[in-house]
């Protein structure tokens, strides 16, 4: 005897859709609430082990009520976030996010469109960004883009497609085999970790990746690339890729793209560009000339989700040969069969561009933060950015008490308090910066000195929180430099 199968009041949706409605609208005025009022909040505040325990509890069987999971939301996720959302939010590279840039992602989730494949408008919304992207890098309408989580990611798709290029596409089926043994990569000693993490994953090994040494402003040296290259091929090597930045990761600094776009032509080698956030300086005319040579780039590897305020995530790769990506990634099977009519139509589909088969809708809230703000109000804002770093350089280099530890390059300030145990006395003003909840910088290591890393990225960051940042490294800093000295009494910090 066959049991009749749950009927249709069975299913996820609400019983009562004006009650979910209302509940709805709350959340919506809330998280308004929560963007616009932002600076009353601190930037970060530490998890107190109570809200932290509750995030240990067994699967939840049951049905529960949704105002009692918001209200758990509110009081226990909500604040205890990382505050890149916040002003004074300076470390590491993290966009801030549009209220915006919300409401898109509220209306693709509503869609639920994946974008794997298949003949639907949001692909054709994807194809838009590619349009623009090609647009922005001056790109010939030949280039293949697509959406990916971050940069890392993208970076290790350039290295694959630089690897499927130069070994022939017989090298999907056939792995590296012998003639992949000898490849090698050069990159500079201030490029992002990811790119070895990509040559690892590639298959070639970090060891493939020779790391380049960089001039004061921590740009590659050109020359001393060309040489590191020439020793490989009389020792035997296959050069084949080289990865340039754009806005590295601890200064800031912007590698002389059009020398290494000239000695990659010269020698025959892939140029890859991570430019995880200094790409998008394209959109500024001040920015834009220091990029000079990223229009001629193989790819590029960038994020929507750093300078373009686009919300987590929404990482991209633009390669210039789109037929050398394709070839890298589409692979035929039975139940992807295309068709040149109805919903399997469209063909190439962006799982032919990347190892995802299902993806999320990021082109929709990066189509709506670039109409709704145009690409001259991002330059612009990217810009300003810029100028703020060059107004927390001034005030650096004014305070005797403050040492700056590389040159302002574009959005990165990379400085310290002057003391006896600097290392040690610049790491605690960092930790008691995010524990105070003024400010959020992070820390790196220049020439084997700690420094405090101000990274500005924010749409909102203002005067207002650069200047409370160093009058809280002032005061910190007196106090950590108090409570380390030798005459300092017992219990002092
Ligand atoms: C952020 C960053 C990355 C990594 O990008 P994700 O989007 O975090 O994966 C790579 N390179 C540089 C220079 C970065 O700033």
């Amino acid at each position: 005897m066959t049991k009749a199968p749950p009927d249709a009041g069975e299913t996820l949706d609400p019983d009562d859709w004006d009650a979910l409605r209302a509940q709805g609208h709350r959340m919506l005025d809330d998280m308004f609430d929560y963007i616009a009022d932002v600076r009353a909040r601190p930037v970060w505040r530490p998890i107190p082990a109570e809200t932290r325990a509750r995030f240990r509890d067994g699967l939840p069987r049951a049905s529960a009520d949704l105002d009692d999971i918001y209200r758990e939301f509110a009081d226990h996720i909500a604040p205890y976030t990382a505050g890149n959302v916040h002003p004074g939010f300076m470390g590491w590279v993290n966009g801030g996010g549009t209220a915006i840039g919300m409401l898109a992602e509220m209306l693709a989730a509503g869609l639920n469109a994946n974008l794997g494949g298949r003949d639907h408008v949001p692909i054709e919304v994807e194809r838009q960004i590619v349009l623009w992207v090609r647009q922005m890098f001056g790109f010939p309408d030949t280039a293949s883009g697509i959406f990916v989580t971050g940069t890392s990611m993208a970076n290790l798709m350039g290295v694959l497609v630089a690897r499927s290029a130069r070994l022939g596409p017989s090298v999907r089926q056939r792995g590296l085999s012998d003639r992949g043994a000898g490849l090698t990569a050069y990159t500079s000693v201030a490029t992002h970790g990811c790119v070895a993490q990509a040559m690892d994953l590639a298959g070639f090994g970090t060891d493939a990746l020779r790391r380049i040494p960089v001039d004061r402003c921590h740009r590659i040296d050109v020359d001393a690339l060309r040489a590191q290259v020439a020793a490989d091929r009389a020792a035997g090597l296959t050069p084949f890729l080289v990865i340039g930045s754009a806005g590295t990761v601890d200064i800031g600094a912007v590698d002389d793209l059009a020398a290494l776009h000239a000695l990659c032509r010269d020698e025959n080698l892939w140029l890859h560009v991570d430019g995880a956030y200094g790409a998008l300086g394209i959109l500024s005319p001040e920015i834009a000339p220091r990029l000079a040579g990223i229009e001629s780039a193989d790819s590029i590897a960038f994020d929507f989700h750093k300078w373009g305020q686009v919300p987590y995530d929404a990482g991209f790769l633009l390669v210039r040969d789109g037929e050398q990506h394709r070839r890298t990634f589409a692979a035929p099977v039975a139940y992807l069969r295309r068709e040149t009519r109805g919903l399997a139509a469209g063909s190439p589909w962006p799982c032919d561009y990347g190892p995802d088969m299902s993806r999320g809708f990021r082109a929709l809230k990066t189509w709506f933060t670039f109409k709704a703000y145009g690409t001259e109000k991002l330059g612009a804002m990217i810009a300003r950015t810029c100028a703020l770093a060059r107004y927390l350089e001034a005030k650096v280099v004014a305070e005797p008490k403050l040492e700056l530890l590389a040159p302002v390059q574009l959005n990165i300030v990379c400085f310290r308090y002057r003391a006896d145990d600097a290392d040690k006395v610049n790491a605690r003003i960092v930790a008691s910066l995010h524990e105070s909840g003024i400010a959020a910088p992070s820390t790196t290591t220049l020439d084997g000195r700690l420094a405090i890393r101000a990274a500005i990225v924010n749409h909102r960051t203002d005067m207002r929180d650069i200047d409370a940042l160093v009058a809280a490294v002032l005061e910190f800093g007196a106090r950590e430099t108090d409570s380390l000295s030798p005459r300092a009494g017992r219990g002092a910090g």
